[in-house]
């Protein structure tokens, strides 16, 4: 397959695409939201190309997974092996040698200090449920701190924590007992109207000026659930010393801090974890998505000292599945050989590539973002700041007319989060169409 793209050859989506959505709209659940008529056929790199022949630009790796691209030859190497000796074996029960290699060099990644242990997974929300399900029978404490704008998952422990589209919690009550949200470093929309640096980031402090006095004892408080960088939220940077200061009142007061790195960590924003961004040192980290390029997996890394329950208190079937650890050593592998420094360098690039756009577009109200997590906001007015929903929208969607595969976050974020492998070709040409989507959707000329 040439790796040249965007290349569209027919209206979208195309014959044999409109057959297989016909099928999927007939007998697939009616939750799936399907962003846009895009059938994947196979994918190399950074480039996918549909059932009828049309290239794409893979700039959202299947939501911030695809690490390594698509089907890297040496993970797709690795899984082959794998599969010629074995599928399955229940590493809850029994063992394989991949299933320990990968978790050593996951706590060798991990920036904790001393013995760690680890305990794998099929998906994001299950190692968010392992995470609550740890915190509850370490620490004894009821309550959980999480966050608005939030995105843990789905199942019912996951979403308890999840407070990012009302949407996704309608109609599921109860969730669990003893969650409480705060609101999260969002600078842009200061949830206290307040400036940084001059509010002194009293979003972290309110947790314990505010809740700790009217609503709860720190000492009651298990863990701190947080992502370093809000994800679905709308790829929201927090100040530094947001962080900073919410683990030093979790230290204070005995409180596991639990970074849910499952959409920024893996190499993303240009180190291996985006708490790594903030200087401070979590209790607990939750992955997924990238770990394994694709193939289900999990991870929940905590430090050993919290990670004291007994055999037979959890477990999983699939968890850790030796196909999926095998992809992931590799893509462990392939980030420290050098994609997580690609990331930080093709990030730098093209937000520097959309920083240069702002002047040209009132629409964009921000742009933030980390190695390969960028976020640009859009706006009606840039004084208001009134989310441009509908635009934002037509943006994602006008950009797949054009080849270049995107999605959106919060309320009105386009976020980019390609595959670490992007060059800088790809990235410019990234850039390119998003301008001239850009300009299709304000109307103004080129
Ligand atoms: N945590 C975060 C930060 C996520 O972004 C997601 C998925 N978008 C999840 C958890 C849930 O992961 P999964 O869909 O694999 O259950």
């Amino acid at each position: 397959m040439a790796i040249e793209a965007p290349d569209i050859r027919t209206a979208l989506p195309g014959k044999i695409a409109r057959q297989v959505i016909a099928k999927d709209r007939r007998y697939t659940s009616s939750s799936y939201i399907k962003e846009y008529p895009f059938v994947i056929a196979r994918g190399k790199g950074a480039v996918v190309e549909d059932v009828d022949g049309n290239r794409f630009l893979d700039f959202m790796a299947g939501i911030a997974v695809n690490a390594t691209g698509h089907s890297h030859p040496r993970v797709v190497r690795a899984v082959k092996r794998q599969a010629e000796r074995f599928f399955h074996m229940c590493a809850s029960d029994f063992y394989y040698e991949s299933f320990a290699r990968l978790a050593e060099r996951l706590t060798r990644m991990t920036p904790m200090e001393g013995e760690k242990s680890v305990f794998f997974t099929n998906s994001g929300a299950e190692a968010v449920e392992t995470a609550i399900k740890l915190v509850r029978y370490h620490t004894k404490r009821p309550y959980i701190i999480a966050f608005l704008g939030s995105f843990h998952g789905r199942t019912m422990g996951a979403l308890s924590l999840t407070a990012s589209k009302a949407k996704q919690r309608s109609f599921f009550s109860s969730f669990l007992p003893g969650v409480h949200h705060i609101p999260y470093g969002y600078c842009y929309r200061c949830p206290y109207n307040l400036t940084y640096p001059k509010c002194g980031v009293h979003c972290a402090e309110a947790l314990e000026t505010v809740v700790c006095r009217n609503l709860m004892n720190p000492r009651e408080i298990g863990a701190i659930f947080i992502e370093p960088v809000q994800g679905e939220g709308g790829y929201i940077v927090p100040p530094r010393e947001f962080h900073a200061k919410l683990k030093a009142f979790a230290e204070k007061n005995g409180i596991l801090y639990v970074v849910d790195e499952v959409q920024a960590g893996m190499g993303r924003t240009g180190k291996f974890l985006s708490v790594e961004h903030f200087g401070v040192e979590p209790d607990v980290v939750i992955m997924a998505k990238g770990l394994a390029s694709g193939l289900p997996l999990g991870a929940v890394v905590a430090k050993k000292k919290y990670m004291t329950w007994k055999a037979g208190t959890h477990g999983s079937t699939f968890g850790g599945n030796p196909l999926a650890c095998e992809a992931s050593l590799e893509t462990l592998a392939l980030l420290e050989e050098g994609l997580t420094a690609n990331a930080a360098r093709m990030g730098k690039r093209l937000i520097g590539r959309i920083r240069k756009m702002a002047k040209e577009f009132p629409l964009i109200g921000d742009i933030r973002g980390l190695g390969l997590m960028i976020g640009v906001e859009l706006v009606r007015d840039r004084e208001t700041r009134e989310p441009a929903v509908k635009e934002a929208h037509d943006v994602v969607q006008a950009a797949f007319e054009r080849g270049l595969l995107i999605l959106s976050c919060g309320e009105s974020t386009v976020r980019f989060c390609p595959p670490l492998v992007v060059n800088a070709r790809e990235v410019d040409t990234a850039a390119e169409i998003f301008g001239a989507v850009l300009r299709d959707i304000t109307g103004r000329k080129g």
